[in-house]
């Protein structure tokens, strides 16, 4: 009798230590403080989604502050967090490699940046017969204005009692895209240059959208190295267009332009790709928006506007 009831309790704790457990594996899925838990594979994702979802989401970011996820691979453990987030937000134009294995696995709702965006090819290379697609679309405010409409409907989809919520945020982030915009169009009219030389190549969308012609001295990828031909032909044409700037980026060494500058006389000048801000940019509040108009800045300098 004694054991039957003991037997009975046994099987009672483990059904409630079962339960407790099954509550509290949903709210870590879920994201602290009933917020839904939304992860994304790089930084202006990150952005963009805490712009849209502010209160009602925590973001998560896969690739680490300062990091430029362009061959970065998350840890393992990190990759098995993630699966549990009931948002994923990723480029989908070939920047991030590991996201196709993750994707393979990933059960929830998966929002790709570039699901309303006609994805230019990649500029042939000499070494990049595996990069097919030009992932740089962020860099164009009005493109960025499209991957704030994905991430609005995600949100909406795995939330869908703050649906007007994320709406409201997403129009009033996509109105400051659509100033930057306008910022980008006037700032740019009137140049006497319209050649870019930069390192690796992330303006193709910049400059199809603004008119600018870009050469770039590495390939999409920041660790293309170009061989001496190309620096020698690179020098000849910077020399010839007058060209008095020349660009590297902020998570790349600047030894290429550097090179190119010191072989031509020109200067160099940082570009910023947005591929991911340090914790120290974070921290003084810089942000997407902050780093385009100083990109802005340094393009108006280069290219002689008025
Ligand atoms: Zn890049």
């Amino acid at each position: 009798m004694i054991k039957k009831a003991l037997a009975s309790l046994v099987l009672l704790l483990m059904v409630v230590a079962g339960v407790v457990f099954a509550v509290k594996y949903n709210s870590t899925a879920g994201g602290s403080n009933g917020k839904l838990h939304v992860v994304t594979s790089y930084y202006p994702l990150y952005d963009f989604a805490r712009n849209v979802g502010k209160d009602k989401v925590t973001v998560s970011n896969m690739t680490p502050a300062g990091s430029e996820p362009h061959d970065y691979e998350p840890p393992a453990k990190a990759l098995a967090d993630a699966q549990k987030a009931p948002v994923f937000v990723y480029n989908g134009g070939h920047l991030e490699p590991w996201t196709s294995g993750f994707l393979h696995d990933y059960k929830h709702i998966a929002v790709k940046a570039s699901s309303g965006i006609t994805v230019l090819p990649a500029e042939a290379q000499n070494n990049a017969a595996d990069t097919v697609q030009d992932p740089h679309f962020w860099l164009d405010p009005v493109l960025a204005q499209k991957i704030v409409d994905a991430i609005r409907d995600g949100l909406s989809k795995a939330d869908p009692a703050n649906k007007a919520y994320y709406t409201k945020n997403a129009s009033e982030y996509k109105a400051q895209l659509a100033a930057l915009d306008n910022e980008f169009r006037s700032g740019l009219s009137r140049c006497q240059l319209r050649t870019i030389v930069s390192s690796h190549n992330a303006f193709s969308y910049l400059g199809k959208r603004y008119n600018l012609d870009i050469v770039s001295i590495a390939g999409l990828s920041p660790e293309e190295e170009p061989s001496a031909a190309k620096l020698a032909e690179l020098s000849r044409l910077v020399k010839d267009k007058g060209i008095r700037y020349v660009f590297f980026e902020s998570l790349v060494s600047p030894r290429l332009a550097d090179t190119i500058a010191s072989e031509t006389g020109a200067q160099t000048l940082v570009f910023d790709p947005i591929e991911g801000l340090s914790n120290a940019d974070q921290k003084q509040g810089k942000n997407y928006l902050s780093v385009q108009r100083e990109n802005l800045r340094h393009l108006r300098t280069a290219l002689a506007c008025q």
